[in-house]
């Protein structure tokens, strides 16, 4: 069983849900609403932050936490990830080199010229609780000398990372130090991903990532490549499944060893009128891998006109205990923002209560 997650700011049980806060908000729900539901964490983007408002905005409002009046743990991720799918769908927009990473606002024409210490220290700006090392995506699918010279490039900018990190508490003397994850890359290759994995848990992180596109090409999860990381690394090392999270998905990269996630899945699919539901007999069980333990709920579609009972029976949301399908069909028909809110919540509720079952 995995161990607590222990930040600056509170400790986290495990499995936990971080939704993605990416540009310092959960869209559609307030912080006050999440801690209504009982979301503990958020992720926020370094990136996206760097871009917009900038470093400097978020510093001058006291940092992250009280720019978005969040006072528990947050996780910023570098960034990694989004700066290499913005560039693979657009080679105009910048390029990875082994030293750094350049990127062009394609508004703008304004440069961003961003190294692992540029990263490293933008997230101490930012004041966040847990810290992600800059990595070299790939997608499982590339060539393996794409998958080799990305393994070669995650592992070299993670020291350079890890030495900026303790560079950055000597200098600033802190006492309630953040924490340091790193993302193991490695596409679909075995060995790569073990290889990976040892280098990064040489060099000595408090928690890792599984890097990468986390899909295959049918949508399905890479279990295999998954495992293979979690079998590498220190067995109680926090595992972060990132990007991840299918609530069957979900279930199976626990039952792998994973235990923190975060996922734009629940508050996009919300947006879209596209609910999470426990089937009936399963709000109060353990689901395990191949369990059909949730159905997902349409709003838009015609029969929810005339429902007039809730989306979920049992759901304890600000959406359920108040109001009926019909209703939020409605909201969606008539182009209310409150019906974006309100699906938001039940989706993370529904998330809180999943992982709140895992735990056990
Ligand atoms: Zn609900």
């Amino acid at each position: 069983m995995a161990e607590p997650l222990v930040t600056r700011r509170g400790t986290l049980a495990v499995p936990t849900f971080l939704p993605d806060a990416t540009r310092a908000g959960v869209r559609g729900a307030s912080s006050e609403d999440l801690r209504g539901i009982g979301i503990e964490g958020v992720v926020v983007n370094a990136f996206h932050l760097l871009r917009r408002p900038g470093a400097r905005v978020v510093q001058a409002a006291g940092g992250i936490h009280r720019f978005m009046d969040w006072s528990g743990p947050i996780l910023s991720d570098s960034g990694g990830f989004q700066v290499w799918s913005l560039i693979r769908q657009d080679p105009n927009r910048g390029v990875i080199r082994d030293n750094e990473v350049i990127f062009r606002e394609p508004s703008t024409g304004e440069k961003w010229n961003l190294t692992p210490e540029r990263i490293i220290s933008l997230q101490f700006q930012l004041g966040s609780d847990i810290v992600v090392c800059l990595d070299d995506c790939t997608d499982a699918g590339d060539p393996e000398p794409e998958q080799e010279r990305s393994v070669e490039r995650t592992v070299r900018w993670a020291r350079r990372c890890r030495e900026e990190f303790d560079r950055q508490l000597a200098e600033r003397g802190m006492v309630d130090v953040p924490r340091i994850f790193a993302v193991v890359q490695g596409g679909a290759v075995e060995a790569l991903r073990r290889q990976c994995a040892v280098a990064l848990a040489e060099i000595g992180f408090d928690g890792y990532g599984f890097g990468g596109w986390p899909l295959d090409g049918d949508g399905g999860l890479l279990s295999e490549p998954m495992g293979w990381v979690a079998e590498s690394l220190p067995s109680a090392a926090p595992k972060h499944a990132l990007g991840i999270g299918r609530p069957d998905h979900v279930v199976k990269a626990f039952g792998l060893g994973y235990s923190i996630f975060d996922c734009a899945l629940p508050t996009r699919d919300a947006r879209h009128g596209r609910l999470y539901a426990f089937r009936e007999g399963w709000s109060d069980r353990r689901p395990s891998v191949g369990d059909h333990f949730y159905r997902a709920v349409r709003i838009h579609d015609p029969e929810y006109r005339i429902d007039h009972g809730p989306i979920e029976e049992g759901c304890d949301c600000p959406l359920c205990t108040r109001h009926s399908a019909a209703y939020l069909h409605h909201l969606f028909k008539v182009g209310d923002l409150s019906a974006e809110r309100l699906a938001t919540l039940h989706n993370l509720r529904f998330y809180v209560r999943l992982f709140g079952l895992l735990r056990g």
